[in-house]
């Protein structure tokens, strides 16, 4: 697990970001040095756990392999994912991620209400990396 970016899991699954005390504006990643706003004095960045559930904003699917540096396995075939942009309203940000397995961008739509799940990003014998992925609401695993 990536410290710092989730808390809970299962039902209680979430993404961790930042709420400048001065503006209230929140952010994902954490920043956890300065205020971005430019219109802001700058206040202390307190930990605050995201939404769990918002809406699709924008959505496209990975068909080819990113280059370099990022690393893949050339003996592996690239499996297209649907990656979501999701507006979450009472923070209003955007958080971009991978919808879960099995959802293709066949079954979103602009609007739609998604809902984060803790994922997996990697994992060897010893240790699993967390990631996180985006659901339609309305699906039940
Ligand atoms: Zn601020």
């Amino acid at each position: 697990m990536i410290a710092g970016w989730f808390a809970g899991d299962g039902d209680g699954f979430r993404l961790l970001g930042t709420r400048c005390s001065a503006c209230a504006s929140v952010f994902f990643p954490r920043e956890d040095i300065f205020c971005r706003n430019p219109g802001c004095p700058g206040g202390d960045l307190v930990e605050v756990p995201l939404s769990r559930r918002g809406r699709v904003w924008s959505y496209t699917d990975s068909r080819y392999r990113p280059p370099s540096p990022y690393v893949t396995d050339p003996e592996l075939s690239w499996e297209p994912r649907a990656l979501i942009a999701v507006e979450l309203a009472s923070e209003r940000i955007v958080v971009l991620g991978q919808a879960v397995p099995g959802v293709s961008t066949a079954d979103l739509a602009v609007g739609m209400e998604v809902e984060v799940v803790q994922g997996v990003l990697n994992e060897d014998e010893e240790t699993t990396w967390t990631t996180w992925h985006w659901r339609p609401a309305e699906v039940t695993a």
